[in-house]
């Protein structure tokens, strides 16, 4: 039989097995049959891999055919529908299955019996919760209804989720959407949602996951992220109580297996959860839910497989053979692009629930404020002005910077030496001490920091190179927070980034408060841009918007624009309508006629321009990203496999070897060579030939691991 490991390893070795081990001599020994758990030894080292096939015969000679060790029987076996989407992911996303596997099944730390006794506690809470509600109803002795009666059990939560969901009245807006989305599903055609932020995209998903749930089936709700103040799981769990399993990175091994477990279980689950929620025992499903498609967090950058969750959901749909809702404010163009190409139902959703209107958008020019003097710090009067009002009303203000730090880049003022990291081409970026008087324009204490490899040193305001002194270069969040409790000495002012937050517990209790309205102004970074929902919140301003513009690839207008459209529509969510302030130095930028919707600019002129210039998704991007600690030989190996990659007739356009705009990370020199690859029936093909390619280059160099391929890279 040929068994699957958790390697990067492009074939399947074979095993054999002897009915009498693992020690049981009873007659009561199966064989092992596809999806069960093995555990064998490969060079030297023992793994639990899954068995792929059994009739298949080996083209090695007998000597080389090893016998399993045990079959793991405590081991859930796993579905072919998984096997499946562990192929389909592999093959796409050209990495190996043992790959996939092992994301699908990270390391089994945890043993069964543990999983076991915490399932019987939950099952435990199930039961005396519905005890006590049936006391409540005046059912005495019916104390232990749950033992006797699971089927009634359950009846009873559908009853209440049935209750919960059919009181969502859709608005006639609603309505429409929801009756094209079910037509869509009845063409058996993925369908996008795209709905303003606050249109009641989230009702109209929960009111199809409960009629999945009505019949008998499962749902998989996907997020980008599990946010900080888990607004939504709040929601969900109000209606689908003890039926919602949450799913996602940040959960210990031993709590993601026993949400695998309780899927296992039964039928009638909402799983919400992150991109790893993919790859869990689904069956029986009924619904995916893909909520804000568009973010690119959806893409797992490392390790392989590098697979985009919004895409991998679409194939998981498909072997599955169920309804998949994509949604979002601001859709990829790839989504966009299918729907135009009729592979996908576009529904519109184009009206606030609570019928406010778009945040007004206004934008300040930096340069020509600062000629004005109309600049304090990095604040415009105009934007203090409009604060000050706000705070005034009795109103929240959040401000998004998309750098953290105190100034991302420090100089010397005498001599010009910009600090950079030892292991990366990055400049380091200033993190004030904390330090207690430490305050006004105190530059004298605190941390350089890299924000690539974590690298970090002190700092004490003196040019190392001339003895000359420093000076930031820039705001981070950090300084913007400092300004801003400068200007308004009795807001009361927090800051969420990456440094704050570092404790969940801090950015809970920020949000938490925010919302409670115990917070006036917040400052964060990318973070606080999308997903929540505060409804006192009507001012929202973007410092220094420049640095979502400047990014060197032909992504960073549609990013720019998503961004900034999310982070407009957090405010004025109840009926009042909000203020979008944008200061930038270049206020003619086109994303920023995307966002007025004055028609200048769509999103059909950002494919047009895709189009023209043969970026996705028109073609298909491969990145073949070279690491090596060796800047020559990386630039040498780099040219070399361009070289063979380039020779003869190819269905793709090479680009590079080139160094990214960050060449060097934690001390691996990068280069990468792009193919762009034609749409078309042959992409299967191609990519099978390129990893025969690259493995042989592989092997020829003696290169292993060394070179990455990303499909579809963000
Ligand atoms: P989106 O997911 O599109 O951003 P939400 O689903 O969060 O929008 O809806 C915005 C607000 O409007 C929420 O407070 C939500 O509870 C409310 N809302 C939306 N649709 C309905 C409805 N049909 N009935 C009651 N409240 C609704
Ligand atoms: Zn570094």
């Amino acid at each position: 039989m040929t068994v699957i490991l958790p390697l990067k390893i492009d074939w399947e070795p074979y095993y054999s097995y002897a009915p009498d081990c693992g020690g049981e001599a009873d007659t009561g020994n199966r064989l092992p049959a596809v999806g069960d758990r093995v555990r064998v030894r490969f060079a030297g080292k023992d793994y639990i891999g899954t068995v792929s096939a059994t009739d298949v015969r080996p083209d090695i000679g007998t000597d080389r055919i090893h016998d399993i060790i045990a079959h793991e029987k405590d081991l859930c076996p796993v579905s072919e529908a998984e096997i499946r989407l562990w192929h389909a992911v592999a093959e796409y996303y050209m990495c190996s299955i043992g790959e996939v596997y092992k994301a699908a099944y990270p390391a089994q730390k945890i043993s069964g019996e543990e999983v076991q006794a915490r399932l019987e506690a939950r099952e435990k809470k199930r039961q005396d919760k519905a005890a006590r509600k049936a006391a409540r109803q005046g059912q005495p002795g019916n104390h232990d209804a749950g033992h006797k009666d699971e089927g009634h059990k359950d009846e009873e939560d559908m009853d209440t989720i049935r209750e919960m969901a059919g009181s969502i009245v859709l608005s006639p807006a609603q309505a429409a959407a929801y009756s094209r989305i079910k037509e869509s599903f009845s063409a058996r055609k993925p369908a996008l949602l795209k709905g303003v932020t606050g249109s009641g995209k989230t009702e109209i998903y929960i009111k199809l996951a409960a009629e999945a749930l009505e019949s008998g089936k499962n749902v998989l709700y996907l997020v980008p992220e599990i946010a900080l103040g888990r607004q939504l799981e709040y929601r969900l769990k109000k209606i689908f109580g003890d039926r919602l399993l949450v799913f996602h990175s940040g959960e210990t091994i031993a709590m993601r297996r026993e949400v695998a477990a309780t899927i296992r279980s039964g039928n009638g689950h909402v799983v919400l959860g992150t991109r790893s929620a993919i790859f869990l025992p689904h069956h029986d499903m009924g619904l995916v839910i893909v909520d804000e498609e568009h973010d690119t967090s959806y893409k797992q950058e490392s390790p392989a497989p590098r697979y985009n969750g919004r895409d991998t959901a679409i194939m998981l749909a498909g072997i599955h053979g169920c309804s998949i809702l994509l949604g979002s404010a601001t859709p990829s163009l790839e989504s966009l692009q299918n729907c135009l190409s009729g592979k996908f139902t576009l529904v519109g959703l184009d009206v606030r629930y609570h019928e406010s209107e778009d945040a007004g958008i206004e934008i300040i020019d930096t340069i020509a404020e600062r000629k004005k003097h109309g600049m304090y710090g990095d604040f415009s009067l105009k934007l203090t002005d409009r604060i000050r009002e706000t705070l005034a009303a009795g109103e929240q203000v959040m401000l998004f910077r998309a750098r953290r730090s105190f100034s991302p880049a420090v100089q010397c003022s005498g001599c010009g030496y910009i600090p950079k990291c030892p292991h990366c081409n990055v400049s380091l970026s200033f993190h004030k001490g904390r330090g207690r008087g430490n305050t006004g324009d105190s530059m004298t204490e605190g941390r350089l920091t890299c924000h690539y490899c974590g690298y970090s040193t002190r700092y004490d305001g003196i040019c190392p190179q001339c003895g000359g002194e420093m000076m930031g270069l820039g705001a981070g969040t950090q300084k913007i927070e400092e300004e801003v409790s400068q200007l308004f000495p009795d807001a009361r002012v927090a800051r969420l980034d990456s440094d704050t937050a570092q404790s969940a517990s801090y950015g809970k209790d920020v949000i938490r408060k925010f919302s409670r309205g115990e917070i006036d102004i917040l400052i964060g970074t990318q973070m606080v841009t999308k997903g929540f929902d505060f409804p006192n919140l009507s001012l929202v301003a973007v410092l220094q918007a420049d640095t979502l513009l400047s990014v060197q690839d032909f992504r960073a207008d549609e990013r720019a624009a998503q961004l900034l459209e999310q982070f407009r529509g957090r405010c004025g969510r109840r009926g009042k309508k909000g203020h979008f302030v944008i200061q930038t130095s270049s206020p003619e930028h086109p994303v920023y006629r995307i966002l007025s919707g004055d028609g200048t600019m769509s999103e059909q002129d950002l494919l047009q321009e895709r189009k023209a210039f043969g970026y996705p998704p028109y073609t298909r991007v491969i990145n073949l990203c070279i690491k090596d600690t060796q800047e020559p030989r990386a630039e040498l190996m780099g040219t070399k496999l361009a070289g063979i990659l380039e020779s003869g007739n190819n269905p793709y356009i090479l680009t590079g070897p080139y160094s990214p705009a960050v060449d060097k990370v934690a001390d691996n020199h990068i280069r990468i060579i792009r193919l762009n690859l034609r749409k078309d029936r042959q992409l299967a093909a191609t990519k099978k030939r390129l990893m025969r390619t690259i493995a042989e280059f592989e092997q020829k160099e003696r290169y292993t691991g060394h070179i990455i391929t990303d499909v579809d890279p963000m």
